[in-house]
């Protein structure tokens, strides 16, 4: 498990993710990585369909983070991370996830 991380423009400074060749706002082609740790969970959902690579795993959910510099992910919900809520993001084999930070963060956080 690692921290998620996003491509930033080295000459604009505007993110991306997923990571791009050429930036869209200024034409660079030179990116740095920076880590993104935490966004609101903006939905959550079961996928009920089953898989027929793995007929036998539990519905995984499912849901969309707008991270703090306003990237949309689509990210895997760890148990206790609820629709509305503040989330950690963490990359673990292969896949971006969301886990629930403290009680104490509240709901929602500053997006609108
Ligand atoms: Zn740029």
């Amino acid at each position: 498990m690692t921290a998620f991380e996003v491509s930033v423009c080295a000459s604009c400074g505007r993110a991306a993710f997923p990571p791009r060749l050429v930036c869209r706002h200024c034409g660079s082609l030179a990116w740095r990585a920076e880590p993104e740790p935490e966004g609101v969970l903006r939905y959550a959902t079961l996928v009920r369909r089953k898989l027929a690579a793995n007929q036998e795993a539990a519905p995984p959910r499912v849901g969309l983070v707008v991270t703090d510099r306003g990237l949309r992910v689509v990210v895997g919900v760890d148990e206790g991370a609820e629709s509305g809520a503040r989330v950690r993001l963490t990359e673990r084999g292969g896949g971006v996830y969301a886990e629930p930070l403290a009680a104490t963060d509240g709901r929602g956080g500053t997006e609108a």
